[in-house]
């Protein structure tokens, strides 16, 4: 799950990292306030920021620093409710629908530090660049060195021997060693306590009065963990999701959309992944990824089919199943319960094999419908790739 910068920087403030001084607007009318109340306690400029679920904001035009208050209510007025696009967002971007105001700093460095999971060693790693502002995939391609790495071991937090060794390989000045060691130590015991699968601080910054800042703030959690923190299950912003996906999740389903025309409906993970591979070794793009689950019901099935139908790129959809715990026949009556329902007119192929499959086929022969039958899946895909090819 995904939170916003505004949320992220609550979170890290409790546990004492030190976070510019702000407050998230959800209109002009809020922003204009807080922009008098950050120049009335003193600062001499505020940075004016779009929240949403995607990083690269600051290239897309969606972060703006006011030396004024009339600036600042331009900026506000600009970046909301715009369609910010970012490298993250897509082509069609996001519609801004919150502002982080904040008092700006006068920044001498920009570094980069980040806690992510390992999964090749089980445990968080902690990771620092001296190259902050920057994308880090960009660092870590064109030079892995300049990223610092200490792992943490678990129940432990980062260790303050660690925080100073990487402290010192930043090569910050030493009147801001003790200061970083704290910042990092409970960046690293935020991560931990809230159970993250990331959380980035990009720009870190040491300022030219000798302070430290997250001047910007990015965590995700660990879905399986989210039953542990309702609190934090309450951040969650559905309307920055992927509407289909937001539906998806009501059921249970995992559901995934991507940018190809050809619906992909599948059973088990590793079944989903091998369709996807051999759609686009067929010469096709899939539209989702969509792994209905090993247990599913009539109903999920029903939901699925509806999702999948209700994405205007899906040209053509591959029902490709193998009846284990899930038995063909359920598959089937879910089909065509929800064919009759959403009454499509796409090409649908579909490769069932498994738990009675004989009883699954017979009621899709006699619903009256129209299936295009595949034997193998190299055949299903061939098949399903024609297909969304012949619809316009
Ligand atoms: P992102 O583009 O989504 O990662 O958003 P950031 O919060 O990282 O902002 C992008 C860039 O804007 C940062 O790397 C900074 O260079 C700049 N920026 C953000 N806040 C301030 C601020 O308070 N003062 C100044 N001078 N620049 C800022
Ligand atoms: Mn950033």
């Amino acid at each position: 799950m995904k939170i916003h910068e505004y949320q992220a920087k609550e979170i890290l403030a409790k546990y004492g990292v030190a976070v510019p001084k702000g407050e998230m607007a959800n209109t002009l009318e809020e922003a204009i306030e807080v922009t008098r109340l950050l120049f009335a306690e003193g600062a001499s400029g505020v940075v004016v920021k779009a929240q949403i679920h995607a990083g690269g904001r600051g290239k897309g035009g969606g972060v703006k620093v006011a030396k004024t208050r009339e600036d600042a209510e331009l900026h506000a007025k600009n970046i909301l409710g715009m369609q910010l696009v970012t490298h993250q967002t897509g082509p069609a971007g996001q519609k801004v629908q919150r502002l982080l105001v904040e008092e700006t700093a006068a920044i001498d460095r920009e570094l980069y530090l980040g806690i992510v999971l390992d999964r090749a060693t089980g445990k968080l790693v902690f990771m620092a660049s001296q190259a902050g502002g920057m994308e880090i995939e960009e660092v870590a391609a064109k030079d892995p060195n300049a990223i610092i790495k200490e792992h943490i071991l678990p129940g432990f937090g980062l260790r303050s021997f660690q925080a100073r060794e990487i402290a010192f390989r930043l090569g910050l000045e030493a009147r801001y060693i003790s200061g970083a060691v704290k910042f990092m130590m409970a960046l690293a015991r935020a991560a931990e306590d809230t159970d993250a699968s990331l959380v980035e601080i990009n720009p870190f910054i040491t300022t030219t009065d000798g302070r430290l800042f997250a001047l910007d703030a990015k965590m995700n959690f660990d879905d399986n963990a989210l039953s542990r923190h309702p609190d934090i299950l309450e951040l969650r912003d559905i309307s920055e999701e992927d509407p289909l996906e937001v539906e998806a999740s009501k059921y249970n389903l995992n559901y995934i959309k991507l940018d190809g025309n050809v619906g992909c409906m599948v059973n088990g993970a590793g079944l989903a992944m091998a369709t996807m591979d051999i759609i686009q070794y067929a010469g096709g793009m899939p539209a989702n990824f969509l792994d209905v689950g090993g247990g599913a019901n009539e109903e999920q099935v029903t939901h699925a089919f509806e999702i999948l139908l209700s994405d205007q790129n899906v040209k053509a959809v591959l029902i490709n199943i193998f009846g284990g715990i899930l038995r063909v026949d359920t598959l089937a009556n879910g089909i065509v319960s929800a064919a009759r329902k959403t009454k499509f007119q796409l090409p649908i192929v579909l490769r069932l094999e498994g738990t009675n499959v004989e009883q699954g086929r017979k009621t899709l022969q006699e619903s009256g419908l129209k299936f295009i039958v595949a034997q193998t899946m190299k055949d299903a895909a061939e098949k399903v790739v024609a297909a969304a090819k012949g619809v316009q």
